[in-house]
């Protein structure tokens, strides 16, 4: 187990989205918060890729990082590539509602409530797909202010058409409603199909069932499922809830202030749980009629944003802490090149002895002092003296 850098050694064909050393920070009065530190992962065509983490962990800056939408934050990657081509931020912001569309925890953040939805789709039709229909700003206004979208336009068969796909019954009334109108589950598949109308091949779903009941929640993660097995859609699914991964996610990876801890096929990460928070994660899902807050099963707090622990950020709450978890983390493959993790347990010269880890004498020599060679070539020179935890 060697650990190694983002895109060598990989089996996987290349990633639609690839993500390389994302870092997100924002600037605030009391200095600078890290939401996201050195986060790298891959999403294939036509996979679920599942982000979970406790609430702060970073996610939702994750997403919106990716698509150029961290607004007061200061964000740096080593690459963001889509379909293999790097992507600026500002080329992100025009795939963005197109080949990339997102679906909001909260969809009246992200719906007009005085628009109708049908003419809220039947737009995101005319501006990314190809109906032929004017976008001009007047022609948009005129729709917007007087007419409507003809009924008879294909922008607006498009939409209704879309309502139907998501499992909205009497799509064609239905689009005439405004968001009010519509329950809770009615809105979040109205995001959902005006997030189809761009024809994208990738969603990036924030939360999208958290504010919904565990029905509507399991019939719309039912149609992002179809949506995949249909149209071939990739699916990168953020949410804090093991078990929506468990049901719906290919691979997934587990996010901890900031920092992607263990990044797993969904069974593998069930089956063999490797971090020390995943395994913690794991033990603490609570079970369906039992709402306790889901990290019960770990003491301690996560660490404070403006005063990050040096290496690991798990290290203060893990049992199985060890001197090299102060020093700066690399990824590990645990079991091949589709199971990463973030843990100075899998470095190869840690081995397990009677549930302790021992760290071999070459490099405890260096922790020691006495000498400065690098850990590996990522890493870096290993500073003298790391303390025990
Ligand atoms: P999650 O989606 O996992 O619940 P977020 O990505 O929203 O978490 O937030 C991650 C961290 O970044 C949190 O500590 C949050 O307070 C901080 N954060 C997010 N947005 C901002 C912002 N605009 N300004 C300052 N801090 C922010
Ligand atoms: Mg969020």
């Amino acid at each position: 187990m060697t650990p190694r850098t983002p895109t060598q050694g990989s089996t996987r064909e290349e990633p639609l989205l690839e993500v390389e050393n994302l870092r997100t920070s924002f600037p605030t009065d009391r200095g600078d918060v890290t939401a996201v530190d050195g986060i790298s992962f891959g999403v294939d065509t036509g996979e679920i890729f599942g982000i979970v983490g406790e609430s702060g962990s970073g996610k939702s800056v994750t997403a919106l990082s990716i698509l150029g939408l961290a607004a007061d934050g200061e964000v740096e990657a080593d690459a963001i590539r889509f379909r293999g081509e790097e992507l600026s931020t500002r080329e992100m912001s025009a795939v963005r509602g197109g080949e990339i569309s997102m679906i909001f925890q909260d969809p009246m953040s992200s719906l007009n409530p005085v628009m109708t939805v049908g003419e809220q789709i039947a737009e995101v039709v005319r501006h990314h797909g190809e109906v032929g229909e004017s976008t001009g700003i007047l022609s948009e206004l005129r729709r917007k202010y007087v007419t409507g979208t003809s009924d008879s336009s294909r922008s607006w068969q498009r939409a209704v058409e879309l309502l139907d796909t998501v499992g909205i019954p009497d799509p064609e009334q239905r689009a005439n409603e405004y968001p009010h109108q519509l329950s809770g589950g009615m809105k979040q598949r109205v995001m959902i199909a005006q997030a189809l109308a761009g024809d994208p091949s990738l969603i990036i779903a924030d939360e999208p069932t958290t504010a919904l009941d565990v029905t509507i929640e399991a019939q719309i993660l039912n149609e992002l499922f179809e949506l995949r097995d249909e149209f071939g859609v990739s699916i990168v699914l953020i949410t804090h809830d093991l078990a929506v991964v468990r049901e719906t996610c290919d691979r997934v990876a587990v996010m901890y202030a900031g920092e992607l801890m263990e990044t797993a096929r969904t069974e593998t990460l069930f089956d063999e749980p490797t971090h020390p928070y995943t395994k913690g994660l794991l033990r603490s899902i609570p079970r369906v009629d039992d709402d306790r807050e889901w990290l019960n099963a770990i003491d301690g707090t996560v660490p404070d944003p403006f005063n990050r622990p040096s290496g690991c950020p798990f290290r203060d709450r893990c049992d199985a802490a060890f001197e090299l978890c102060s020093e700066p983390l690399d990824r590990y493959d645990a079991t091949g090149t589709d199971h990463e993790v973030r843990c100075h347990l899998q470095h190869d010269a840690v081995d397990i002895d009677d549930g302790e880890p021992v760290v071999e004498g070459s490099l405890h020599s260096r922790l020691d002092g006495t000498e400065t060679e690098p850990l590996d070539e990522r890493s870096g020179v290993v500073e003298p003296g790391g303390e025990r935890q």
